[in-house]
């Protein structure tokens, strides 16, 4: 049986602004129930519109305590950022007169999600990743077609198919099949060069990658967020400005073993 103090007066946090513009970062500045925009330009100015909103309610009503009960929550703490997310007014409103457990759910996830991404950056906020990689996406942007046609790996050769499972998608499978057939034989050999200059420089980049992966499996992330967050991590460390030479990076190390593989 719930018990509540009826004395209790409701109270709510006085949240600052550096968490409002944390919570807003979050939602990548969109309202995760409609998409609607959370700032938007008034008078040249940039204006907030969007709530601070409890996911599990800060003052339940005994509807609320009984299509909740049982449901999973976020933190001990009701009134604190883990419990927190940022919505539009309007769906602020309707969340929190009309709540479903649908709702809660959904932004239950959604929140989940973040979380994992926040804990992520806290791993890895040092971790780098061996700049000469950089060498090589610079070799690979400077092939020309011909170059590229000879060296093309044979298409009995690819590993993806055993490897990918239904989280990657077939636009990333069909993107990663081709850059692997493409880039495959010149990066392994700019790599080889790479070892050349200095020993086991290549080997250690491979364990780099391997480790990197390993932190996004357990981080529970799907094979689709693994490449983009591969892909990202190899530009923010590397100073690759080219997303595409970055998935081509990405691709290699999955058909080399490194990513999507227990070998
Ligand atoms: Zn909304």
């Amino acid at each position: 049986m719930e018990c509540r103090v009826l004395s209790e007066k409701p109270r709510r946090a006085s949240v600052n602004d550096t968490v409002k513009m944390s919570l807003l970062c979050e939602v990548d500045g969109s309202c995760p129930l409609c998409r609607r925009d959370l700032v938007v330009k008034k008078n040249k100015k940039n204006v907030r519109v969007f709530d601070v909103a409890h996911i599990y309610p800060l003052n339940a009503t005994d509807h609320e305590l009984a299509i909740l009960k049982g449901e999973v929550r976020l933190s001990n703490d009701i009134d604190c950022e883990e419990n927190f997310i940022a919505l539009c007014k309007e769906c602020h409103k309707i969340y929190d007169t009309k709540k479903t457990v649908q709702e809660y759910r959904q932004l239950v996830e959604i929140k989940k999600e973040i979380n994992k991404i926040k804990e992520l950056s806290k791993l890895w906020d040092r971790q780098t990743l061996h700049k000469d990689i950089l060498i090589v996406a610079e070799k690979i942007g400077s092939m020309d077609e011909r170059s590229l046609d000879n060296t093309k790996l044979s298409y009995d050769a690819l590993k993806v198919s055993d490897k990918k499972d239904d989280t990657f998608g077939i636009l990333n499978e069909i993107k990663v099949i081709q850059f692997i057939l493409i880039f495959f034989v010149p990066i392994k050999e700019a790599l080889k060069d790479l070892e050349k200059q200095e020993k086991a420089k290549s080997t250690f980049i491979c364990s780099q990658v391997k480790s990197y992966y390993a932190v996004l499996l357990m981080q529970d992330f799907r094979q689709d967020q693994i490449f983009e967050k591969m892909t990202e991590w190899f530009m923010t460390n590397t100073g690759i400005d080219d997303r595409s030479k970055s998935e081509v990076l990405v691709s290699y190390f999955i058909q080399n073993c490194e990513i999507f593989s227990e070998c």
